[in-house]
Parts: C-alpha cells; sequence; structure tokens
C-alpha cells in the first residue's frame, strides 16, 4: 500500500499581528495562499514491527537543514495518528524535499498536513478534514490551513479559518534570499516597536478577493512582519524593487521571511523577471508557479491523489 502526496508551499497575501497574547502567542489576521510549488511525499506501509522510517532527499541543504528523525514534522504528524489509533504496521516516508527551508512558505507545516492526510488514507481511519485540522494545530498553529488549502482568512493564532473565494489568477513568482531569519527574532523584534506599526486593511483585501479584483488584492497587500525584517536584511527589499522593476502587479514578503513573492498578470513579464533573478545574486532559490485553487482538490481526488 502506497500513497502519493504533493504538500504545497503557502504565501500570505495579507499579514496582520493584532496583540501579543499573555502566553506568548500573537493574535493574528492572516489572509493565505496555497501555491502549486509543493514537496513530494511518499508513504508505504510496511508489515514490520510499528515502527517509522523517514527519508528526506533533495539536495545536500535539505539533508542539512531538515531532521530525518522525530524532530522532523512530517514525522511527528504520523506517529501522532498511528498511537492514536494503535496502528500495528510499519510506516516508510520519503520526503523529497523542495520547498526551502525556514522561508516563510510553512513547508514543515505542510509535509505534516499532507502526512495526515495520507496516513488516514492509507489505514482507513475515517477522519474528516476538521477531525485531521483539530489533531494538526496540536503540531503547528499553520497545521490546519495546510490541511484546508486554497484562498483563506486565518485568525487566532492561525487556526480559526474562513474559506474564501478563489483569488483572482495571476503568476507567483518566488524568490529567497540566502540568509536565515529566525521566525521568534522577527516577532521578538515586532513587539518593541509595536506602536509604529501600519496595519494591513484586511477586510479591504477580503473584499477585494470576493469581487476577483487582482489589482486591488495586490494593491491592499501587506505583511506587518517587513517592519522588522526589510531594515534588517536589505536583500528583501531589493527583491521587491526588482520584481516591481521587472513589471509585477505587487511584491511582498511571505510569512516571517525572508521569501519575497511577486504577483504578475502577464506570463512573459514574469518569466523575464524570473530569469533576471536566476542569473543575479539577489536570490539563491527563484521558482515560478501560480495560485492552487481548492476546487482543483476534487480534480486531484479522481485520480486518487491527496
Ligand atoms: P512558517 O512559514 O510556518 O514559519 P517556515 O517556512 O518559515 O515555516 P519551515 O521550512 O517549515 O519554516 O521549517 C522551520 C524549521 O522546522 C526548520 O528549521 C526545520 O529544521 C524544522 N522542520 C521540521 N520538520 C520539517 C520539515 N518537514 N520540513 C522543513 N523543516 C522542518
Amino acid at each position: 500500500m502506497e500513497r502519493k502526496l504533493q504538500a504545497r508551499a503557502k504565501i500570505n497575501l495579507g499579514l496582520d499581528v493584532l496583540r501579543k497574547r499573555p502566553d506568548g502567542y500573537h493574535d493574528l489576521r492572516m489572509v493565505m495562499q496555497t501555491v502549486n510549488f509543493c514537496d513530494e511525499i511518499t508513504l508505504r506501509a510496511t508489515e514490520e514491527e510499528p515502527s517509522i522510517r523517514l527519508s528526506v532527499c533533495g539536495g545536500e541543504s535539505a539533508k542539512e537543514e531538515v531532521p530525518a528523525d522525530s524532530r522532523n514534522l512530517a514525522y511527528r504528524a504520523a506517529q501522532l495518528l498511528m498511537e492514536e489509533f494503535e496502528i500495528r504496521q510499519g510506516l516508510n516516508i520519503v520526503l523529497e524535499k523542495r520547498i526551502p527551508v525556514a522561508a516563510g512558505l510553512a513547508g514543515g507545516s505542510s509535509d505534516a498536513a499532507a502526512v495526515l492526510a495520507g496516513v488516514n488514507d492509507l489505514f482507513g481511519l475515517g477522519l474528516s478534514k476538521e477531525e485531521l485540522m483539530t489533531r494538526g494545530v496540536r503540531l503547528g498553529a499553520d497545521i490546519p490551513y495546510c490541511i484546508l488549502r486554497g484562498t483563506a482568512l486565518a485568525e487566532g493564532i492561525g487556526e480559526r479559518l474562513t474559506c474564501l473565494p478563489k483569488a483572482p489568477e495571476a503568476f507567483v513568482l518566488l524568490a529567497k534570499p540566502p540568509a536565515a531569519v529566525s521566525t521568534k527574532y522577527v516577532y521578538t523584534h515586532l513587539d518593541t516597536h509595536f506602536a509604529e506599526i501600519r496595519h494591513p486593511d484586511i477586510d479591504a483585501q477580503v473584499r477585494a478577493i470576493r469581487e476577483g479584483d487582482l489589482y486591488r488584492t495586490a494593491a491592499l497587500m501587506g505583511n506587518v512582519l517587513e517592519t522588522v525584517t526589510v531594515p534588517a536584511y536589505p536583500v528583501i527589499g531589493r527583491i521587491k524593487e526588482q520584481m516591481m522593476r521587472c513589471g509585477a502587479v505587487n511584491a511582498m514578503m511571505s510569512g516571517s521571511g525572508p521569501t519575497v513573492f511577486g504577483l504578475f498578470d502577464d506570463y512573459d513579464r514574469a518569466k523575464k523577471a524570473y530569469e533576471q533573478l536566476c542569473s543575479g545574486t539577489l536570490a539563491k532559490d527563484v521558482f515560478l508557479t501560480t495560485f492552487f485553487d481548492r476546487t482543483d482538490d476534487i480534480l486531484q481526488q479522481e485520480k486518487n491523489a491527496w
């Protein structure tokens, strides 16, 4: 028995931080969007003693940056369900890592979400999407969204989700500079100058998405975490400028960064921007993709894939 899964990356079209909570987390309002760029995961049930084996492939950097043991979110997702349902078989997980690590693209959360869905399917556990989400949030705040996917408003710590209609179509250029940005660093620094932050209008952006207006959706893009990262890592601002010079409708950092995404309404301009970034030194990883839509999922299910 085997399942092949695609664990897609996400970007934030809008990201606002409302307040720091007494438990140390932050209350957020985010417009989330899945993109068609993914890690590939293969799950195989084995007849061995109950045990989980994980191997990570996808180049030297993936092997260095991503643990292949119980620290890996994909491993922990499988463990969570297999222990609860007392599965008496073993599981082999092969994780082909393509999404850059610690990049603001929720790669680890998406791997965990795919494994939850895959284990549920492989061992016939019969859990609904909502039941998977309730379990997923124990491993990470972004995991319920990575199970839902598509366009959504995420509130609370990111786990309170409202489905939105498909975002207006665009070409999405992703570029990660060769910098490692810790999420903890970003939130700690945000807290120190919280009073001066300019908050994006998330409600207006949600309305623009409902109206199918790409230009208004893009004009309303805003990420308060840029207040910390853009001054600390000038390369982020330079990638944004380059994308804008190449004709992006708008460009912004995703999540806590450092990946920058640009939205384009024209494939040729997007391709030219992609080529320029690939041949320059600002970005280490560059990808050109599109938005993933939840209704694509129905087509996927027909092909027996998650
Ligand atoms: P977010 O956007 O949710 O903040 P991110 O894209 O910034 O996520 P990830 O790539 O998910 O960050 O990984 C952050 C850390 O989690 C890494 O330092 C890595 O060691 C660890 N990790 C655990 N499991 C995974 C996984 N399956 N893939 C990538 N990183 C993982």
